[in-house]
């Protein structure tokens, strides 16, 4: 398991206020947009959800879930079927097992806070997805694994994520981190639900993306993040066994690739060593 040594304060994070999201996906298509990931072909689907799930190439989907809703009316409580939609991508963990866990430093932080995958140094073995709580790292098609980037190339010159900017309706506040996380416990102080502060039951210990609820779209947050991490730290137990299969494993596959056509293996061996 590799130590992360890059900073875990300062940069950014966004709150994301369930209660003002219409379900539009406006911010799923900027996401596509801008980084550059191809427009997928959708079909219906009883859920709403559509694209199903985050995939290699769609880095934001909104879910649907539906749940009871409490509403006040003067004294009287009452009970509904509510449909509420959660906008969904990498959650920017302030302390990533995705990092820790690839054995090859691929996944790095940077001072901005973004959690991002270095493509070239990926050698898809699939740990940063086995250690992720939210299941978020996907494979593509060429064996990478892929995810939200928190638009860090926005961030470097000075605008804020592409889903930040489009939504219509305010969903998410970009800002400093300590903005953020103070912005969430005010909320937390008027009896909303909070989701991303102060987690003590993962390795992540906060996340930068932090999402907030009012009492009747409470079931929301609890159907997407539940109590439980969706994974264990028992999955990182076995890296560093293995770190070195899949190392020399990887460092097989770059010397073939660097191996002129013609010259053995032996030979390329007997030339490191002597160079
Ligand atoms: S753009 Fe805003 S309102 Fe529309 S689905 Fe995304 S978060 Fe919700
Ligand atoms: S949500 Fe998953 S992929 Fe994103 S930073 Fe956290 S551990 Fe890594
Ligand atoms: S921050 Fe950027 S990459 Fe991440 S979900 Fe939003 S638009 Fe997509």
């Amino acid at each position: 398991m590799s130590a992360l040594t890059q900073p875990q304060t300062g940069g950014y994070g966004v709150l994301v206020d369930l209660d003002k999201c219409i379900g539009c996906r406006a911010c799923e298509v900027a996401c596509q947009d801008w980084n550059g990931r191809r427009a997928v072909k959708t079909e219906f689907s009883p859920t709403f959800t559509n694209p199903p799930d985050l995939t290699a190439n769609t880095w934001k989907v909104v879910f649907f879930y539906e749940g009871q809703a409490q509403k006040q009316i003067g004294s009287l409580s009452l009970s509904q079927i509510s449909i509420a939609p959660v906008p969904y991508q990498c959650m920017h963990c302030l302390d990533p097992p995705c990092a820790r866990a690839c054995p090859v430093g691929a996944i790095s932080v940077t001072k901005e806070g973004a959690v991002v995958i270095d493509k070239d140094l990926c050698i898809g073995c699939g740990y940063c997805q086995a250690a992720c709580p939210y299941n978020v790292p996907r494979q593509g098609s060429d064996g990478k694994f892929y995810k939200c980037t928190l638009c860090v190339d926005r961030i470097q010159a000075g605008k804020a994520p592409a889903c930040v900017e489009v939504c219509p309706t305010g969903v998410f506040t970009f800002g400093p981190i300590e903005q953020i996380t103070s912005a969430a416990r005010q909320e937390a102080a008027k009896g909303r639900t909070v989701y991303g502060l102060d987690l003590t039951d993962y390795i992540g210990r906060g996340t930068r993306w932090i999402y907030v609820a009012s009492p009747d779209r409470q079931f929301a947050i609890s159907q997407r993040f539940p109590g439980k991490p969706l994974r264990s730290l028992g999955v990182l137990k076995g890296v560093p066994k293995d770190r070195d299969r899949i190392l020399s494993r990887a460092c097989r596959r770059r010397l073939s690739r660097a191996r002129p056509s013609g010259m053995a293996q032996g030979e390329i061996k007997r030339k490191t060593r002597g160079s």
